[in-house]
């Protein structure tokens, strides 16, 4: 799956929704989130980013590596 990390947050440009063919991006708070069990790893999303703040799970930066579970237990708590 590829996850959306701390750039997002209070950002939200959402150009990444637009792009996603699966519809498997969602609005937080403060921030987007991909629900992971949805997503089909095609990758449109990432590029799209202005904050470049999505990434492929295996190469997310060490300092947003909580971001992983983070988007995942976003849907858990729905
Ligand atoms: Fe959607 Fe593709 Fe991005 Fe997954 S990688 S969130 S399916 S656009």
């Amino acid at each position: 799956t590829y996850i959306i990390a701390e750039p997002c947050v209070d950002v939200m440009d959402k150009a990444c929704v637009e792009e996603c063919p699966v519809d498997c991006i969602y609005e937080g708070g403060r921030m987007l989130y991909i629900q992971p069990d949805e997503c089909v790893d095609c990758g449109a999303c990432e590029p799209v980013c202005p904050v470049e703040a999505i990434f492929y799970e295996d190469d997310v930066p060490d300092e947003w590596e909580p971001y992983v579970s983070a988007n995942a237990d976003f849907f858990d708590d729905l």
